[in-house]
């Protein structure tokens, strides 16, 4: 636990600050865990016995920002390189009524609070000024053991909050952990809840898994235990292509999120079906265009190879591209196919600079239509003729495009 970041410093100096106005204040949750682990935190949480008011008063109305004030919980602001703190007072949480939300919040002592959250290895807090964990949930001995376990009764905590479930997944296979058996048959039993959990929160969930090096192992534990059907409907259950959809995902190196889940999608047609998943799990429209197109265009270098200069540039030329050639090793390699089409096109991309794969076009609209002509689909096809010899290395200049646009024309 030593390498400080700007961000574990403005973490310390609120403890520190909230402490010298007497009250009790810890690093809590998925901050600990991490430290623990010997990771960087993504962010900093400190659980305080400060009410909310308190918290705003100490460090100021400017610098706080009450995003759950209800629930306790006061955004305070650091210096631009660190970041922002949540601080939270210690709370017990109300019945849950939907599924989701607690219907109320009451503060407690940091023993309580410990209660409200989802696995021991989550319900720790750390003092950083006297280098002490409080652990009142047994997580430090499920950290050692590596195993991811509720807190209390699994089918309580399952029912209160169905993300929960996602998130016992997500966690066990990014940190590649066990799922404690009671927690993952309670998951398994109540894995048909998870419709109340909203897309966005789904998608969440599964973009974290599936960025995360341990995909493979977070979509294995998705359908063993039942999450994937109800996640992903759509899917084949036939162990050969599931198999292969596996170990594309374990061959992915630094995905994209939209190339991890088109390869998740691969064996989908694009349309309308991944490009209906996409809009159902709310992604955004950029998201869903990619996703979709990676699927639909996954085998168009296929035979690049052998294809003319004009398809193969069309394609190379393309936003997606690196995602589009990253799709098709991974699927040539999952299946032990012949790598050679990939090669080619990394050989070709470095060799070819992009002024010559996607060049400026030597023929435009405003040219063909102060050649006379008329907009309509002769004339799109026109120009797609004259950018197809432009990139076959057939003509080179607008005044051999010109010659051809007045042959094709005169022949009709
Ligand atoms: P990460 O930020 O790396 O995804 P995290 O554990 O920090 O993981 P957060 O969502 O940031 O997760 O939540 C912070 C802490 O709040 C958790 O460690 C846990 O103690 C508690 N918590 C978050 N979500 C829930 C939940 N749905 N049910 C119970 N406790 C939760
Ligand atoms: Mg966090």
């Amino acid at each position: 636990m030593s390498s400080n970041s700007p961000q574990r410093e403005f973490a310390i100096e609120v403890v520190r600050k909230l402490r010298a106005a007497g009250h009790t204040a810890l690093f809590a949750g998925g901050c600990v865990r991490d430290l623990l682990l010997g990771r960087p935190a993504k962010d900093y949480d400190v659980a305080t016995t400060a009410r909310p008011e308190q918290v705003r008063d100490l460090f100021g109305h400017k610098r706080t920002l009450p995003v759950g004030a209800s629930f306790g919980v006061i955004i305070v602001m650091g210096p631009r390189e660190a970041g922002h703190v949540e601080v939270a007072t210690f709370r017990t949480e109300g019945p849950y009524h939907d599924g989701r939300r607690p219907a109320s919040v009451a503060f407690c002592t940091p023993e309580e609070d410990a209660q409200r959250r989802d696995f021991t290895i989550n319900g720790m807090f750390y003092d950083p000024i006297d280098a002490q964990v409080l652990d009142y949930v047994g997580g430090e001995s499920d950290l050692a053991a590596r195993v991811v376990r509720a807190i209390g009764d699994p089918h309580e905590r399952v029912r209160e909050d169905k993300l929960r479930m996602l998130r016992a997944v997500r966690f066990t296979a990014t940190l590649d952990f066990a799922l404690e058996e009671r927690t993952a048959a309670a998951v398994r039993e109540m894995a048909d809840q998870l419709t109340i959990v909203s897309a966005e929160r789904i998608a969440q969930e599964l973009k974290k898994m599936l960025v995360d090096p341990h995909r493979r192992r977070a979509i294995e534990l998705c359908a063993d235990v039942a999450l994937l059907p109800l996640i992903l409907p759509e899917l084949s259950s036939d162990p050969s292509e599931r198999e292969i959809t596996l170990r594309m995902l374990s061959l992915l190196e630094q995905p994209s999120f939209e190339l991890a889940l088109a390869s998740l999608l691969h064996s989908l047609p694009a349309r309308p079906v991944v490009y209906d998943i996409c809009r159902r799990l709310k992604l955004s429209n950029d998201e869903t265009d990619q996703v979709t197109w990676l699927v639909a265009h996954q085998n168009d270098l296929l035979d690049a190879p052998t294809q003319t200069l004009a398809r193969l540039k069309r394609t190379l030329a393309a936003p997606f591209r690196d995602d589009l050639i990253n799709l098709l090793r991974v699927k040539l390699l999952a299946t032990a196919a012949d790598l050679q089409p990939v090669l080619f096109c990394d050989e070709y991309i470095a060799r070819t600079p992009q002024s010559v794969i996607d060049p400026p076009p030597l023929m435009t609209g405003d040219i063909l239509k102060s050649l006379g002509l008329n907009p309509g689909p002769a004339f799109k096809s026109l120009l797609e003729t004259i950018r197809d010899a432009q990139l076959n290395d057939q003509i080179s200049s607008t005044e051999q495009a010109i010659t051809i646009a007045n042959e094709l024309t005169s022949q009709k």
